[in-house]
């Protein structure tokens, strides 16, 4: 395989360069470092910390351009952030260098009623968007759950997802164009506002999902869709997990979509029950399935749910009377990443396979993390395949810790790849799952996507150490 440099482990850009950078820039783009680079040095991956020398937080693509086109000058590292709100270390900068914060590229340019698509800087933050949008009876379905900070830019970097991608399809769907910074500091523009192009190679959906490593995107046109005119939330909970997931396989079979399509295994219930209490009727649950339908009424979602309910015979149906109770019912989803992170410091495996091997990948998970003494709690996107599956450290001391998390994470891959799986279903490789890769991958396919790093970033300045192995 094509090797790649990395820049020295901890690079110190020199005081002559730093004062170049500043004389070109806008008063204000750099940070004072006496307001702190600690925030720019974390994201939501584990405890992982690593310090940039200079935090840049431009408000213009020329400044982007102005500070990309200086690092490769100067061979500084840059590594792009959006809200930090990553699980895989993208936005770290490993090497120091500049963190090239784009929170303040944050207007809506164009939003465009005829077309239905809507023209975006990289750091707005997506839930502002969708409320934005939907005041015009408009919908932009990409809702990862970290949906009130996270910005658009690190989630067309990341090709986020959310529940209810089960029906709408990733962020990767609704992004028809991008204004981008290579490396070296050119912009370019890529796709546009048409819905369907198909001129030359689509460096616009190569760019979705490459996680900051070919270049910074400044912008991007989104496409919308109107939205739905009614909705409906149905919790299931069952007696077994292995109940749970045949549920979720015969709600497809059954011919209903659903828009959303969520589980929950029994040790997350009892952790989201140990931080808020949950209804008396799910105190039994093994596992739990949170099902939403959307489409023209209200009357018709409800035959459907009946319809499931009665065809799966759930412990429990709980239906959503209104948007209050839809609420309730989310919150036992949305509260569980928070429960985890209260009850242990943990290791997340976002696992995905083809959605008849949910179970068995649940399963997969329990034996892995049992073959090395571990607490294991999983839930995730049902409907997608998707499950994220939490190691919970516990009181093991750090050496233990790490050697116990590397063999049940090695074992569970293994396992999903034989499933048919893939490493990572929407929260990216960047720094802490890049030695899966040359499991999931074969090495011709691995050194294609190193020279596609290299034809992007020849000096190897952007977001280095970055999902290649
Ligand atoms: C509580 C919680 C819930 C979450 N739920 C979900 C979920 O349901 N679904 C999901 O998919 N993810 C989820 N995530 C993960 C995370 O929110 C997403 O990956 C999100 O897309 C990251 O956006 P960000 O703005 O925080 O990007 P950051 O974390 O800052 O960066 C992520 C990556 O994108 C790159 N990047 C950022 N901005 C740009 C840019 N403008 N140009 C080029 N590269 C850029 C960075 O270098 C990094 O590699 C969740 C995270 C948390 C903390």
């Amino acid at each position: 395989m094509s090797d790649f440099s990395l820049p020295e482990p901890r690079f110190e850009i020199p005081v002559d360069a730093l004062a170049e950078l500043e004389a070109e820039l806008p008063s204000g783009t750099l940070l004072d470092p006496s307001l702190g680079v600690e925030a720019y040095s974390r994201d939501e991956t584990e405890a992982l910390h690593y310090e940039p020398q200079v935090v840049a937080r431009p408000i213009a693509t020329a400044d982007v351009s102005a500070i990309l086109a200086w690092a490769s000058r100067h061979r500084v590292p840059v590594t792009p952030q959006g809200a930090r709100t990553g699980l895989s270390g993208g936005a770290l900068p490993v090497f120091g260098g500049v963190a090239l914060s784009l929170e303040r590229l944050d207007r809506i340019r164009r939003l465009d009623l005829a077309d239905q698509i809507v023209e975006v800087e990289a750091g707005v933050v997506t839930g502002q968007l969708q409320a934005r949008v939907r005041e015009e009876g408009l919908y932009y379905p990409p809702d990862p759950a970290s949906r009130d900070t996270c910005q658009i830019g690190g989630n067309i970097a990341e090709d986020a997802a959310g529940p209810h991608s089960c029906k709408y399809g990733t962020t990767r769907r609704y992004v028809l164009g991008l204004e981008a910074v290579l490396p070296d500091g050119s912009v370019i523009r890529t796709g546009g506002a048409n819905r369907k192009d198909v001129s030359g190679y689509s460096l616009t959906q190569l760019l979705v999902g490459s996680e900051g490593t070919l270049a910074v995107v400044t912008a991007a046109t989104l496409r919308l869709i109107g939205y739905p005119a009614a909705r409906l939330t149905l919790g299931l909970a069952f007696e077994s997990l292995e109940r749970g997931a045949q549920a979720v396989l015969e709600v497809f079979e059954s011919g209903v979509e659903p828009a959303a399509c969520e589980l929950l295994e029994a040790r997350a219930l009892e952790l989201v029950h140990a931080s808020s209490p949950l209804p008396e009727a799910l105190r039994d649950a093994r596992s739990f399935v949170l099902l939403e339908l959307d489409g023209p009424s209200r009357e018709l979602l409800l035959d459907s749910a009946l319809r499931l309910a009665r065809r799966f015979e759930p412990i429990v149906p709980l239906v959503a009377a209104d948007e209050r109770d839809r609420q309730r019912l989310w919150e036992i989803r949305s509260k569980i990443g928070s429960a985890v992170k209260h009850y242990s410091t943990y290791k997340e495996i976002d696992a995905v396979v083809p959605r008849s091997s949910l179970a068995a990948l649940v399963r997969a998970a329990r034996r892995a993390a049992d073959a090395a003494g571990l607490e294991c709690v999983c839930y995730g996107h049902a409907g997608d395949g998707n499950l994220h599956v939490n190691l919970l450290r516990g009181r093991l001391e750090e050496d233990e810790w790490n050697d116990r998390r590397d063999r049940a994470e090695d074992e569970l891959i293994e396992e999903v790849l034989r499933l048919g799986g893939a490493v990572a279903g929407e929260h990216g490789i960047g720094w802490t799952q890049r030695r899966h890769l040359r499991r999931a991958f074969s090495p011709a396919a691995l050194d294609l996507m190193v020279r596609l790093k290299k034809a992007f970033d020849p000096l190897g300045i952007l977001n280095p150490g970055k999902v290649l192995p």
